[in-house]
């Protein structure tokens, strides 16, 4: 896909290393602590835990005094730069700067003084310090009655459902900017977040069609994983295919490092990041199903994160319908039949088990392709041979004629 042009901004030092944001920038992940930034132990062991899952950036809050002072402490035992998230207390903002953060993420709205947000931005162009002018949907402050300003507004966006929110939510962006720009500052980010996907998608749109400051993608309060990945994934994927953003964040009620999870899987389908791990392929299973594949599939999922760093192909199918087919494409594969594997190297049929056996035979295939990449002895996605379907009544015993006459068992997920 075509990104969007835009400026480049960097975040970070020489200890931490420089994240670039926009421009010719892969587009960055970044989440935020859930934990309160003033307990310095378990705020330095969130974010070397969010930074090892792949997080290149790691937000705090810092709304009050003692988490600024935790702060420096913090900086000094994590290697991945720093956000400040400041709400409210211009003070916050100039604290973190002093305690050496890397970034601000400030709202611009909810500091009452033009000179104090003028304060910190000084400080910030003095120490090199990028700000996110981040705003969100719930915390647009607005000075005048706010129903007669949307009315006003959205006559620029007559005939579109969110048309006021979008025009209010881009209109601030404009009057910040101006403080920003009167200050002659811009080293600047932009974020304009919303619980809605639509609105999401509209006034990023229509931000990146006014300004090419990078964009800060988000969905404020997505709400739990199993429904904000949804939420996340249609704006954010939207948005990214259609080259718009250069940092996201995902924002579940749930652990962070599900956001990072989730954020990388996304760039990855998107083609947007370079893959960092195994790419697990699963089939979903359907009435064919004769080993207890569910199971299987989370077993090899966990294991793979854990001991595979390449970005092996690893394919677990559950019959030979498009076993095969899966197994041809990917570097790694089992299909299965009744109660058995066969297990497949790019392509080549390399055993055949009982199921219990599966998960270790195919983790040792793993982990002797992986090393095998790394001497140089193999290469990633090189399809070997053409893999021909075994007879369906054959060695794996599956197929239509079985259970057309009712011999194939019954499985129950989890079932040992
Ligand atoms: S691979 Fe086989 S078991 Fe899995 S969904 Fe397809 S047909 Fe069903």
């Amino acid at each position: 896909m075509t990104r969007r042009p835009t400026r480049q901004i960097s975040v970070g030092d020489d200890r931490t290393g420089r994240v670039r944001i926009g421009g010719d920038a892969p587009v960055v992940v970044q989440t935020m602590t859930a934990g309160y930034t003033y307990d310095v132990d378990a705020c330095v062991a969130e974010i070397n835990r969010l930074a090892a899952a792949g997080s290149d950036l790691v937000r705090v809050a810092v709304p009050q005094r003692k988490d600024t002072t935790a702060l420096r402490e913090i900086i000094d035992q994590t290697t991945v730069p720093i956000v400040a998230d400041v709400h409210f207390h211009y003070q916050r903002a100039l604290e973190a700067i002093e305690a050496g953060v890397h970034k601000i993420r400030l709202n611009p709205g909810n500091i009452d003084d033009r000179d104090q947000v003028n304060r910190v931005i000084d400080a910030c162009r003095e120490r090199r310090i990028p700000i996110r002018i981040g705003v969100n949907e719930g915390s647009i402050v607005e000075r005048k009655d706010k129903q007669a300003r949307m009315r006003e507004l959205g006559k620029f966006f007559s005939g579109h459902k969110h048309g006021h929110l979008i025009a209010l939510m881009v209109t601030k962006i404009e009057e910040y900017l101006d403080i920003f720009h009167e200050r002659g500052f811009d080293d600047i980010c932009i974020s304009a977040k919303s619980m809605n996907p639509a609105v999401v998608i509209d006034v990023y749109t229509e931000i990146s069609r006014r300004f090419d400051y990078p964009l800060h993608l988000g969905v404020t309060h997505a709400g739990p994983r199993e429904t904000g990945a949804i939420r996340s994934v249609v704006a954010l994927g939207t948005l990214l295919a259609n080259g718009i953003g250069d940092t996201i964040r995902i924002s579940y009620a749930s652990d962070p490092i599900y956001e990072v999870e989730d954020a990388l899987e996304m760039l990855y389908c998107l083609g947007c990041r370079e893959r960092r791990g195994a790419e697990l392929i699963a089939c979903p299973t359907c009435g064919r199903i004769q080993v207890d594949l569910f199971t299987l599939v989370q077993e090899v999922r966990k294991k793979l994160a854990d001991e595979i760093e390449l970005p092996i192909k690893v394919a677990v199918m559950g019959c030979v319908v498009n076993g095969p087919g899966e197994a041809e494409g990917a570097d790694v594969a089992v299909f299965a039949g009744d109660r058995r594997g066969i297990i497949y190297v790019q392509g080549e049929r390399v055993a055949n088990v009982p199921e219990p056996e599966i998960l270790d035979r195919l983790l040792k295939e793993c982990r002797s392709f992986q090393a095998k990449v790394r001497n140089g002895e193999a290469t990633l996605g090189e399809k070997k041979v053409q893999i021909i379907p075994p007879d369906p009544l054959g060695e794996l015993g599956s197929g239509q004629e079985k259970i057309a006459a009712g011999q194939v068992e019954q499985v129950t997920v989890g079932r040992t």
